[in-house]
């Protein structure tokens, strides 16, 4: 017969781990599907200075030390990445390339990815001057110059962080106006230290082992300008993966799947936590804190449908 799980949970990055180790613990039968590395977005994280227990770790140790907790309790992690969820009915169905699982419930984990600048060097200086998370970051660079690109509400907010922190800021944006709302605008204007490049994009990135500079050009007579910076930001939009969800799920303008305080969407057993839901903090504990719940909902929901037979 058929093996079915009681939880099957796709995305093996902090939520999705931190959810396995509360089903394990409450006795479910539990897998964790993880299409890359076991950490998700944390094991690409050059430092992590903001985790309780922790003065300082690095992404890929914590992701480590997450994942060690996860194999001593033997829960299955199977190193697969899923391309369909058929959610309706009582038991879900999770189907990689080669392999088909079933199980009774499913928590979505799949986070969501940073979009790029997708120019050379990018990589080279990730965590060595180059981030996508003022919040996370933005601390590494008290008292020095950094640039943020993009122009909605979130960049402006980034920004607006990093003046505080920053010795000076320079926000670049494609067009001449920004799209973020008019409060956050005018709340930079009066910020001495933030410099605005408008109708510039940034061409190229340099510098030895660290970022040094960033070449900015011009949108209106291609004239280029280089900046001596520390650090880059990049602010040019995140966003969930959700399509490989069959089903009528509920998500936000942005994408993003709707849940309540439970971590329920609005598909039957079907729960969703960390980045890839409508949160308003998308962090490493909080990613945690989405599993814990999550997982003691499904234990609930699990008891509630056996005794309902
Ligand atoms: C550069 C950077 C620096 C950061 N620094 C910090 C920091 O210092 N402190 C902090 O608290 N937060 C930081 N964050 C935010 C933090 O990393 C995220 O909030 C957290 O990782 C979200 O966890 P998650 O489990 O929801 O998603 P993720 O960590 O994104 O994990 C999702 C996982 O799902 C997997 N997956 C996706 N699709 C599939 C599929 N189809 N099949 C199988 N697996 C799949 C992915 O491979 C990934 O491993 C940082 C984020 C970035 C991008």
């Amino acid at each position: 017969m058929e093996k079915i799980y009681d939880i099957a949970i796709i995305g093996g990055g902090p939520s999705g781990m931190t959810a396995g180790i509360y089903a394990k613990r409450a006795g479910l039968d539990v897998i964790i599907f993880e299409k890359s590395t076991p950490g998700g977005a944390v094991a690409s994280t050059f430092e992590v200075a903001n985790f309780p227990s922790f003065l300082k770790v690095s992404g890929m140790e914590l992701a480590s030390k997450i994942f060690e907790q996860v194999s001593n309790l033997g829960i299955p992690f199977e190193f697969e990445e899923v391309n369909k969820i058929i959610t309706d009915g009582e038991i879900k169905t999770v189907e990689c390339f080669k392999k088909t699982f079933k199980a009774r419930a499913v928590i979505l984990a799949l986070g969501a990815s940073v979009k790029l600048l997708n120019i050379e060097n990018e990589r080279k200086f990730l965590g060595r001057g180059i981030s996508y998370c003022a919040t996370c970051d933005g601390n590494f660079f008290k008292e020095k110059t950094v640039a943020l690109v993009g122009g909605g509400n979130t960049a402006l907010e980034d920004v607006f962080y990093l003046s505080n922190i920053a010795k000076k800021v320079y926000l670049i944006h494609r067009r001449d106006e920004l799209r973020a709302d008019k409060i956050l605008v005018s709340r930079l204007e009066g910020k001495e230290n933030v410099e605005f490049v408008l109708n510039h994009t940034v061409t190229a990135l340099s510098g030895n082992e660290h970022l040094e500079k960033i070449e900015v050009s011009s949108r209106l007579s291609n004239e280029k300008k280089m900046l001596d910076v520390d650090g880059l930001f990049v602010c040019i939009g995140r966003g969930p993966d959700t399509d490989i969800v069959v089903g009528d799920l509920k998500r936000n303008e942005a994408g993003y799947i709707i849940t309540d305080e439970n971590m329920k969407t609005n598909l039957d057993g079907v729960f969703a936590v960390g980045d890839i839901r409508n949160t308003q903090l998308r962090q490493i504990i909080t990613a945690c804190a989405d599993g814990a719940i999550a997982s003691t909902k499904v234990f609930e929901y699990l008891k509630t449908k056996e005794k309902s037979k």
